[in-house]
């Protein structure tokens, strides 16, 4: 109880890039193959998200909007290891606390599926409805009975933009997982999810990355590398485009940041960030929760070795290579 208390304690929903991220995160725990994000006004008037997963059925539609109401897991130590992404049971409560939500949704053994509207907490419609199997939120309006914190918000065009980042990273920690996001009616990303990382790099990022980037690997006892480090966007001069993934999870670390800049900087000379798209696999009992998952920052018991793969299987290739000019 503690432990769920105290993940529970910084959770929020701040803005509507963090609705999509949950929202997301549902889907992909409902092991759907293919999922839309449409947005309007930056999300801040208009998320809709349509999966092709498992659904919710009938009976479980108002229990999932319950606070601390999960049909996942179990407790905070679990976290890196079980498979699903949502573990809290507050998603669903917080958003329709601060939002007019309708969900529509069928699972495959219904004849027809079911519409539920709930705004602000308050249910107001529970009705059936023909509709494909699958799952589709529409959030209209967030924050409309809290306008203090729709204050906080940034214009449409931030908000959208950290929305764009957020489908990126988990579309790139999902290969089998076709992605689509709309904003304002306009196509700005769209996966195939055929579980080719590099075709999927290629969907987000485009040529000019996908064609220069190399493949790194390397596995030692406790950590399996696999993934793409290419030549940085000139006119991004941050660590945007250097992105890992740890056991299908977007996470920021130290130590693999170091690890990855060092090897990139003795081969290029540069102190330049690189592009890189990598997946880390590290069993669940070498890595540290104890910091709010929100936060996306872990450490690990097996620093040593986990620095050591990621610096040598980047290095080793970079060797042989000649793909990445030094940049100044
Ligand atoms: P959590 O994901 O932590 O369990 P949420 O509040 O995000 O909590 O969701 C509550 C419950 O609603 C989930 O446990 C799941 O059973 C159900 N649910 C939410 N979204 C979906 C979806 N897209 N498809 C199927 N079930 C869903
Ligand atoms: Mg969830």
């Amino acid at each position: 109880q503690n432990t769920i208390n105290q993940i529970a304690a910084g959770e929020v929903i701040e803005r509507p890039a963090a609705v999509v991220k949950e929202l997301i995160e549902n889907a992909i725990d409902a092991k759907a193959n293919a999922i839309t994000v449409e947005i309007k006004e930056g999300g801040i008037s208009f998320i809709r998200i349509t999966d092709n997963g498992g659904g919710i059925a009938r009976d479980d539609i108002k229990v999932a909007f319950l606070r601390h109401s999960t049909s996942k897991i179990r407790s905070a130590l679990d976290l890196l290891h079980v498979s699903s992404l949502g573990f809290r049971g507050e998603a669903l409560s917080s958003i329709a606390a601060i939002a007019q939500v309708e969900l529509v949704t069928k699972t495959p053994g219904e004849l027809t599926g079911i519409r539920y509207v709930i705004e602000g907490g308050v249910e107001k419609t529970m009705e059936e409805i023909g509709c494909p199997e699958g799952t589709t939120f529409l959030i209209r309006n967030l924050f409309y009975n809290t306008p203090a914190r729709r204050k906080f918000l940034k214009s449409a065009t931030t908000e959208a933009s950290y929305i764009g980042d957020i489908i990126e990273r988990i579309a790139v920690s999902h290969p089998n997982i076709s992605f689509k996001f709309m904003s304002n009616n306009q196509v700005k990303l769209h996966t195939s999810g055929n579980g080719n990382l590099k075709d999927i790099v290629y969907n987000i990022y485009g040529r000019e990355i996908a064609s220069n980037v190399v493949e790194v690997n390397g596995s030692s006892e406790n950590v399996d590398v696999y993934g793409y480090i290419g030549k940085p966007i000139i006119s991004r001069g941050n660590r945007n485009y250097e992105n890992y993934y740890i056991n299908g999870r977007y996470v920021k670390s130290g130590i693999i940041t170091k690890a990855i800049e060092e090897a990139y900087k003795s081969y290029t000379m540069s102190h330049r960030y690189p592009f890189t798209a990598i997946h880390l696999t590290i069993p669940g009992e070498f890595i540290d929760v104890n910091v709010h998952p929100t936060k996306m920052e872990i450490r690990f018991r097996n620093n040593d070795e986990v620095y050591g793969m990621v610096y040598h299987s980047i290095k080793d290739i970079l060797a042989g290579k000649e793909l990445i000019p030094a940049v100044t």
